[in-house]
């Protein structure tokens, strides 16, 4: 595996970065992501080439526009950056062309979900229901039924995994009347089902909570920092009521577990998939 071809991967990877960062403003914006060049939020000046090459040229303005000075969102070089991780992990999994193509087109679409989730508090139906539906199609057509394997119960255990890790999200929200958290967690938590299989998808969900868990009390315990310090609450205290979108720990936890192949249901760990 040399550098130059991780290098070159990674610069494509960025480059198709930056494109998820304009589906991700454009979404449910009415505007198409493929139309009109990119322009400032704030002074509408178009932009040049030499401000669209991806982390490069963020880097290289501190940041700002080169017109108007306007601070410009850290999500650009972030998600520029993840991409481009993204397609070199993909890439040292040396699968088939067809099969490496499929992932990509997976972890961008969470990677858009994310930010997206964490911009808005929202999933929105239609990415969450692309995401169920590739995988489910990819799980048929790369295992196909066979007589043998209608009889293997296994096969029919991929299958109802998506349903499976859907339930327990919809249970929730059906019960707190969506106070809890929105379906959107569980039409993601679909996917993970069908992408990931049962044992595996079930790990992610499992893992997600503990990080979500994790992060919560790390945040509330930051923000009694202050009232320790001054005497006075922090001005938004969070509380368990408070709502942190939870499609984010979902899908940190799904990247793990892919990679690591950690295993909660057989206790394995096979963290050399990548190598
Ligand atoms: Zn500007």
């Amino acid at each position: 595996m040399d550098f130059l071809t991780l290098g070159i991967v990674f610069i494509f990877g960025t480059i198709i970065g930056s494109f998820l960062n304009v589906v991700i403003y454009r979404y449910n914006s009415g505007t198409s992501p493929l139309t009109g060049r990119s322009q400032c939020f704030s002074c509408g000046k178009t932009l040049t080439w030499r401000e669209l090459i991806p982390v490069f040229s963020f880097l290289a303005s501190r940041g700002r526009c080169a017109e108007c000075h306007v601070r410009l969102s850290w999500q650009y070089p972030i998600v520029e950056t993840l991409s481009g991780l993204i397609f070199v992990a993909v890439f040292l999994l040396q699968k088939t062309p067809i099969e490496s193509l499929y992932l990509l087109v997976i972890f961008s679409t969470l990677l858009v979900i994310v930010v997206y989730d964490m911009r808005h508090q929202i999933i929105p139906d239609g990415l969450a229901i692309f995401f169920a539906l590739l995988s489910l199609s990819w799980f048929i057509w790369s295992t196909p039924a066979s007589f043998e394997r209608l009889l293997h119960f296994p096969y029919y255990w991929t299958l109802i995994a998506g349903p499976m890790l859907f339930f327990p999200f919809w249970a929730l929200w059906f019960v707190s009347k969506g106070r809890w958290l929105g379906l959107g967690d569980g039409k993601l938590a679909l996917g993970i089902g069908w992408f990931l299989g049962a044992t595996l998808g079930g790990s992610a969900v499992m893992l997600a909570f503990w990080i979500g868990a994790a992060y919560a009390l790390i945040i509330m315990a930051i923000q009694r920092i202050p009232s320790i310090v001054t005497g006075h609450m922090s001005k938004v205290p969070l509380s368990m009521q408070s709502e942190i979108p939870f499609g984010p720990f979902l899908i940190l936890a799904v990247f793990i577990v892919y990679f690591t192949g950690v295993n909660f249901f057989d206790g394995s760990v096979n963290i050399f998939t990548i190598l």
